[in-house]
This record gives C-alpha cells, structure tokens and sequence, in this order.
C-alpha cells in the first residue's frame, strides 16, 4: 500500500471547509491620520471583511441555523425577505450553501453593486414601493409576506427575528471585547434594523458591567433620531416610519443617546476614510464614524470609541466613484 493512503490526512490550519467558516472574526483597525486632537482612539471594525462583504453575514447565517433547528426553514424551502441588500446577500449566500432558493423583495434603492451581487449568489429579485406605507400592500414586506405565503417559503423577518441581535450578542460584541482588550468606552453603530446595536450594545453593556456607553448613529431623513420623516440617502439605515412601527429587533433600553449626522458629514467621512486612511467604506460606515469622531473630540485619551463599519465600498463603487 502507498504510505500516503495509510498516513493521517494532513493538517492544514489555514484551511476552512466553506465560506461560512469566515462569517465574523473581522478585523479592528485604529484610525491615525483622522483621530481627533484630544487623544481619544478611534477604531474602525471591518464587517467589509465578511465573505458575502457585511455584518450582514452574521445574522443572515444565525436566522437559517436558527429556523433550520426550530423546523420553522425546511429542507429546500426558499428563504423569502425584504431588504436594502446586504441582508439579501447573506441569506442568498446561506441560502446556496444549505440548499434553500432565495427571493429577495427590494425598494427599488439599490445600488447597482448590490443588485449585481445578489444575481451572483443566484438570487431571485422583487422590486417592491419603498414608499408605500405600512399598511400599504405594495410595501416591500407586505410583498415578501405575499410571495412566502403563495410559495411555502420562510420568512426570516430580520427587523423582529431575536436570531438577529442574536448573533451580534454571541459574536460581534464578545469580538469586540476581546479585540479591545476591554479598553473599549463607546461603541457607535448605525441602525437599520437594529440588530447591530441592540445585540452588539446588550453584550458589551453586561460584560462591562455597564461602562461601555452605547451610541446609535442616524442619518438624516430617519425618524429614529426623534426627527421627521425624509429622504433617507444613506443606505442600510434609518427608517421613515412612525415609532409605532420601529422594529422588535431595535431594543430601545440598548443605545444611550441618538445621534443624527447630516448627509454631507457621512458622505465626507466615507472620502476622508479614502484619501487619508486608505480604507474602502460604505456610506452607512461613513455614518457611524462621523459620529465617532463628534464624540471622541470631546473625549481624552482615557477613552476608545469603536465604530461599527457594515460594509465596504465595494458595495457602492458607482456612487462613490463620481
Ligand atoms: N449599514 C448597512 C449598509 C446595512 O445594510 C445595514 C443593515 N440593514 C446596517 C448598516 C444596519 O444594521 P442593522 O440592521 O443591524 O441595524
């Protein structure tokens, strides 16, 4: 016999069985060249860095294992959601590798990258009204509810599914911490559905015995920082309506403070990032460190302030590069 055929197999510790293997573990990176004078840290956390490119990775891989163990998902039944994208990417990506078609319903707001992508993962895409209201059945998710109604599909519900915050509580704030070393003071994210936050923020509030101050970002045009409905430019965050319909998975006892950053702010952000840091970011994490650094400004050198970066430029290559 060959001694190759009787010898152990070889180990390969650089070597993952599939993409969902790099689902998290991404990297920090402190900002040097943009960090405010009054010696606060600024970090930067690449969720970019995800194989289906977002934080999105996360909750999308949670929400199937989650649903596949209750028996809610099937073997072979399509994943159905409505979303601006990223969520969509993940759940097509999960979806491919567990075996479940993927519609997406979307607002008709995506940037062409994404909608590239999802075709790439080998999505099925619904364009649906944005602007319809709640109670209008042309609303994305009123959509979603329909085509999952007439096809046996599952709806994974991101904005009220617990497995979303779900999988930031388990893995995106113990990260954090660990990344940290613990110095971390202030952690900002963005809120979309509010799973970041709410999951990232309840981890990091307990496991610091509550020293860690959690900050949402918001962009203008979203209700969420208390003002009135508007465009919203930024992708991925925000909504339009009213706090009656916030999501489930916005845990409104998770963030501290709000805070809304104008449009030309984020955007201005995202370019700095570009030109003085050469890092590669979507305007939702242009958003989210624009607020980091209003804060840290005030702050000194006794303090770390961690932004949440959702995804990276890749996603918007079109816009960002006009
Ligand atoms: N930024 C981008 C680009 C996103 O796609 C999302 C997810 N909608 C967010 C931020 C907000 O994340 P969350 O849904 O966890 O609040």
């Amino acid at each position: 016999m060959h001694p190759s055929t009787v010898s152990a197999p070889p180990v390969m510790p650089g070597v993952v069985d599939s993409v969902l293997d790099l689902i998290g573990e991404t990297p920090v990176v402190r900002l040097r060249r943009i960090a405010p004078p009054s010696g606060a840290q600024v970090l930067v956390k690449l969720e970019g860095r995800n194989p289906g490119g977002s934080a999105k990775d996360r909750p999308a891989l949670a929400l199937v294992r989650d649903a596949e163990a209750s028996g809610a998902l099937r073997p072979g039944a399509p994943i159905v959601e409505s979303t601006s994208g990223n969520t969509g990417i993940g759940l097509a990506l999960v979806g491919r590798l567990t075996g479940h078609p993927v519609v997406i319903v979307h607002g008709g707001t995506m940037s062409p990258e994404k909608l590239a992508l999802l075709r790439l993962h080998g999505a099925e895409l619904v364009e649906a009204d944005w602007t319809a209201g709640p109670e209008n059945p042309d609303n994305p998710r009123a959509v979603a509810d329909r085509i999952a109604a007439e096809r046996g599909g599952w709806r994974s519900q991101q904005y009220d599914n617990p497995s979303n915050p779900g999988a930031h509580y388990r893995f995106t704030g113990p990260e954090i911490w660990r990344q940290t070393g613990g110095a971390i003071t202030h952690l900002v994210a963005g809120i979309g559905t509010g799973g970041t936050i709410s999951g990232t923020g309840r981890y990091l509030r307990e496991v610091s015995e509550d020293r860690v101050r959690v900050i949402g970002a918001n962009p203008a045009g979203s209700t969420y920082g208390g003002g009135p409905a508007d465009v919203i430019r930024v992708e991925g965050v925000g909504t339009t309506w009213p706090a009656s319909h916030w999501p489930k998975n916005l845990d409104r006892g998770v963030p501290h403070e709000i805070r809304t950053l104008a449009d030309d702010v984020a955007f201005g952000t995202v370019r700095r990032l570009a030109e003085e840091e050469s890092i590669l970011v979507g305007p939702s994490s242009g958003l989210a460190v624009g607020v980091a650094l209003e804060i840290a400004a005030d702050l000194d050198e006794r303090h770390v302030v961690l932004a949440v970066a959702p995804d990276s430029a890749t996603n918007y290559l079109t816009e960002l590069s006009r």
